[in-house]
């Protein structure tokens, strides 16, 4: 995609509007765009330098981006919302055209990440709690003050805030600016934290040992190594990825979010409101908790994705109400007169709070708790969902674990173990495995 219309190609040590921004080192890409790391030479920090292809679908798409990551920016001044700021844009003429560019605040590794590096396990309780709680401000901010739906709230689209500061300590954070161009050295200059590449790479190699079963019980030791790592780690988040927001009193698109984490009113085409947020915040939580997505919907012989996503949604509800069945323009399609799926007809009903407990071996307080607060987010009629707001007033949310270090280690080492013997709760149905 490096040609006309495409991306830019960049180089390190590449200076950016008028010389104020450096490239550093590629710090991700998506669709429309690449994302690097850059010095800010003006303020003396690292900013994430996110540049447009120069299509121009693309260029329309950065202008809606802009506008709504500049609406955000203007209704938090003190920046305290959880959700990521746009410093500056400007366009930037290249060899494949114009490309918008965004300067964004310079955040850490998605959520999609730290489930990687935990090797697909859930995280502790308390740290689904911290994480949630950050979503939520980030979502009552952009529903309540701004009326903006996110619609592609996924792991990936959430980015932990970087725990060492590189503007203030370059020399600890293994980040030291490069300013122009290594001669030689393409990849001159050192541009990642070596400390937490260190501790990644030691927390990774202990897990590998764990889940190969080459280290049973000194594994102990080394989970404790990567415990204490994800331990210091700060669990403050922002949700970012603004590329296709919207306003609740403007929408553009019928289909809406990703796949796993999109909500029925979505498939049925129902309509859609701020609520849609909420579901897919559920997925989330739910997935940091347990490591797995909560729906991972497959087509099949004789039914479509869509209905084996509206039929995993039943065997975890409960039946979706006939009304709210049939009231969408595409209900048709899946659904009889009935309210009922015309072409999946057995469903093995499972709820939330045992899934918890017979797959994912949550203690029944943890699970009742966990899928009491999760449930009413997944409420089949969207209205119902609690907002943001209310949220962040349940005492799940507001729950402070006090329990000592001792029993917290404890209880990890049993999760290891579990991992360990692939202990899974085997199932007829191919809709829950
Ligand atoms: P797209 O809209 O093309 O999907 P994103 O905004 O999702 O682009 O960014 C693509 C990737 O770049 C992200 O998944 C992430 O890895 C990285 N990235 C984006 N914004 C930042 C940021 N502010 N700080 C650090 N990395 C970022
Ligand atoms: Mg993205």
């Amino acid at each position: 995609s490096y040609r006309k219309g495409g991306y830019h190609a960049v180089r390190l040590g590449d200076s950016f509007n008028g010389g104020r921004y450096i490239a550093q080192r590629k710090l991700g890409w998506g669709q429309f765009s690449t994302v690097w790391l850059a010095y800010d030479v003006q303020s003396s920090r690292y900013v994430a330098l996110k540049i447009m292809k120069s299509a121009a679908q693309f260029a329309q798409a950065a202008l809606h981006e802009i506008e709504v990551l500049s609406a955000i920016a203007d209704g938090d001044p003190s920046n305290g919302k959880c959700v990521v700021r746009l410093v500056d844009h400007f366009k930037h003429a290249g060899p494949n055209g114009q490309h918008l560019c965004m300067v964004l605040e310079f955040l850490g590794d998605s959520l999609l990440r730290l489930i990687k590096y935990n090797r697909y396990k859930g995280l502790e309780l308390n740290k689904v709690r911290e994480i949630c709680k950050c979503i939520l401000i980030g979502l009552d901010y952009l529903h309540r003050e701004l009326g903006i739906i996110h619609t592609d709230l996924k792991l990936e689209n959430i980015l932990l805030i970087s725990t060492i500061d590189p503007a203030k300590d370059p020399i600890k954070s293994g980040l030291i600016p490069i300013l122009e161009r290594p001669e030689g050295n393409p990849n001159g200059g050192v541009t990642m934290s070596i400390i937490e590449k260190k501790l990644k790479r030691r927390a990774r190699r202990a897990v590998a040992r764990i889940s190969e079963g080459r280290d049973s019980m000194g594994g102990a030791g080394d989970r404790l190594k990567l415990e204490r790592y994800l331990d210091g780690i700060d669990m403050r988040c922002k949700v970012v990825d603004f590329g296709n927001a919207c306003w609740d009193s403007k929408q553009f698109a019928e289909e809406i979010q990703t796949r796993q984490y999109r909500a029925p009113e979505v498939i049925l085409r129902s309509g859609y409101s701020f609520s849609v947020d909420m579901w897919s915040f559920a997925c989330i939580a739910f997935e940091l908790a347990t490591g797995e997505m909560m729906f991972t919907p497959k087509g099949g012989q004789g039914f479509t994705e869509d209905e084996d996503h509206l039929a995993l949604m039943m065997e975890l509800l409960g039946k979706m109400p006939r009304k709210i069945a049939i009231g969408g323009a595409c209900s048709k399609d899946y659904f009889d007169r009935h309210g009922d799926l015309k072409r999946i007809r057995r469903l093995k009903y499972w709820s939330l709070d045992r899934l918890l407990v017979d797959k994912y071996k949550f203690s029944e307080t943890d699970a009742l708790e966990f899928a009491e607060f999760l449930s009413p987010l997944l409420d089949f009629a969207p209205e119902k969902r609690p907002t943001a707001q209310q949220c962040l007033q349940h005492p799940w949310i507001n729950f402070r674990n006090v329990t000592l270090n001792k029993a917290k280690s404890e209880s990890s080492i049993e999760k290891v173990a579990v991992g360990v013997s692939k202990l899974q709760i085997k199932r007829t149905t191919h809709h829950l495995t």
